[in-house]
């Protein structure tokens, strides 16, 4: 089959590798539909994960449709549409049973890989990287499903294979950094990031009761979306002082809850030898993390925080001082997929929320390479391109 694989720092390639096979009586393998971008393939191809191998196969926000079935499964059948959650959980665990997906301890069939090279055990992940578990990625024709009788959520008719794509990855990533933030009546949610991640977390915002949502970013383009489909308001970085607007538009006391969509700006920098200063321990001189430092200053007194950008490694010049006298709430994380896919297609079936719009672009696998290139620096108004391998 042809995939799109990793074959070193900012560089991809369309490939011919075998196809998959079941290896595990829960194993499904789907023939994917349509595979999206997500920014954080970006820390992939910025060379920030230090576990990719070349040949490796990336892409985990999908959907398609069962092809095969491991013996085991009991729940799906060959002809299902489904959408897959992109981390991948047993639904054994504690963890599991308690909900927190993405930190599933049979999830990662890597993890003393993860404990060596990270200092942690990452998610298990699609295409990302032997650290998240080793699985080939969805940027191809076909690929297998692990417990796929948790990790497939069958598309309900009449929701669009577009719609439903998004259910996978940015809708459920930007809901939960919405749910993290405790939202009570009234509220103002801030959102820094206006990529499928951020767009996807205003929308969920006002589902769980914000009075007001204020977007952050500097694309002209992303920022209308964010006025036209989420009802944000919004902020250019480029053109106003973000601490001193959002201080105007809040009668001086600071948005209630603040939700970092951005993460480690990988793609703004160079991150080749990340890893290697981290390890050796040096102090990397930067301003770094602008979004994280910024949204600690801007929250209000006992606000909360919520983290959903991905970080890597050692954040320096972190504003402790600030978060402690404010009696700030941090909380963060991968998201727990499998949690709130089933409520998330509910939503999109009702027509509270039609993602499909993320979608700036559809094209074949063949211009993969050529994608990410266009999604990285945000070019010709990209938000999301979907390969149709
Ligand atoms: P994206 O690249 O499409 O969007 C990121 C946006 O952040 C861009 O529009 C960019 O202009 C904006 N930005 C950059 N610097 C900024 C600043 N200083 N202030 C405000 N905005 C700024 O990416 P995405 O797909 O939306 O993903 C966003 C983040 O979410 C990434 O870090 C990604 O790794 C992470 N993510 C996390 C999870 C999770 O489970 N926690 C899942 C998916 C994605
Ligand atoms: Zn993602």
């Amino acid at each position: 089959m042809k995939a799109l694989c990793w074959v070193g720092t900012n560089k991809l390639s369309v490939e011919r590798i075998p196809d998959p096979e079941i290896l595990n009586p829960h194993d499904a393998i789907i023939r994917v539909g349509l595979s999206s971008v997500c920014g954080s393939d970006l820390h992939l191809l910025d060379g920030y994960v230090p576990t990719m191998r070349e040949g490796d196969v990336i892409g985990h926000e999908f959907m398609g449709e069962v092809v095969e079935v491991g013996p085991a499964l009991k729940n799906m059948k060959r002809g299902d549409r489904v959408v897959v959650a992109s981390v991948v959980a047993c639904g054994g665990c504690w963890f599991c049973d308690t909900g927190q997906y993405s930190l599933c301890d049979n999830g990662n069939a890597h993890a003393a890989v993860a404990e060596k090279a990270l200092g942690y055990p990452g998610a298990g992940i699609f295409g990302y990287s032997h650290a998240f578990g080793g699985y080939s990625g969805s940027h191809a024709q076909y690929i297998r499903v692990p417990f796929a009788e948790l990790g497939c959520f069958k598309i309900p008719d009449g929701v669009g294979d577009e719609s439903a794509l998004f259910c996978s990855d940015a809708f459920p990533t930007g809901f939960m950094a919405a749910d993290m933030c405790g939202i009570e009546p009234g509220d103002i949610v801030a959102v820094w990031g206006a990529g499928g991640v951020g767009l996807m977390a205003m929308h969920s915002a006002y589902l769980l009761g914000a009075s007001r949502v204020i977007a952050i970013d500097r694309f002209p383009e992303r920022l209308a979306m964010a006025r036209k489909h989420a009802r944000a308001e919004t902020l250019n970085y480029e053109e106003v002082d973000i601490l001193e607007a959002l201080k105007e538009m809040t009668g001086g006391r600071g948005p209630d809850r603040c939700i970092d969509a951005v993460g480690m700006e990988a793609h703004t920098t160079g991150a080749e030898h990340y890893y290697d200063l981290v390890k050796q321990q040096l102090k990397i001189e930067t301003d770094r993390p602008a979004v994280l430092r910024q949204a600690i200053m801007a929250c209000r007194k006992g606000g909360t925080l919520s983290i959903v950008g991905v970080y890597g490694g050692l954040i320096d010049k972190f504003p402790m001082g600030a978060a402690m006298n404010k009696a700030l709430t941090f909380r963060m994380g991968q998201m727990h997929a499998q949690k709130y896919i089933p409520r998330l297609l509910d939503y999109v079936q009702g027509g509270s929320v039609d993602p499909a719009y993320l979608l700036t672009h559809r094209w074949p696998l063949e211009r993969g390479p050529e994608g990410y290139d266009m999604f990285k620096h945000k070019t010709d108004k990209c938000v999301r391109v979907a390969f149709q391998p």
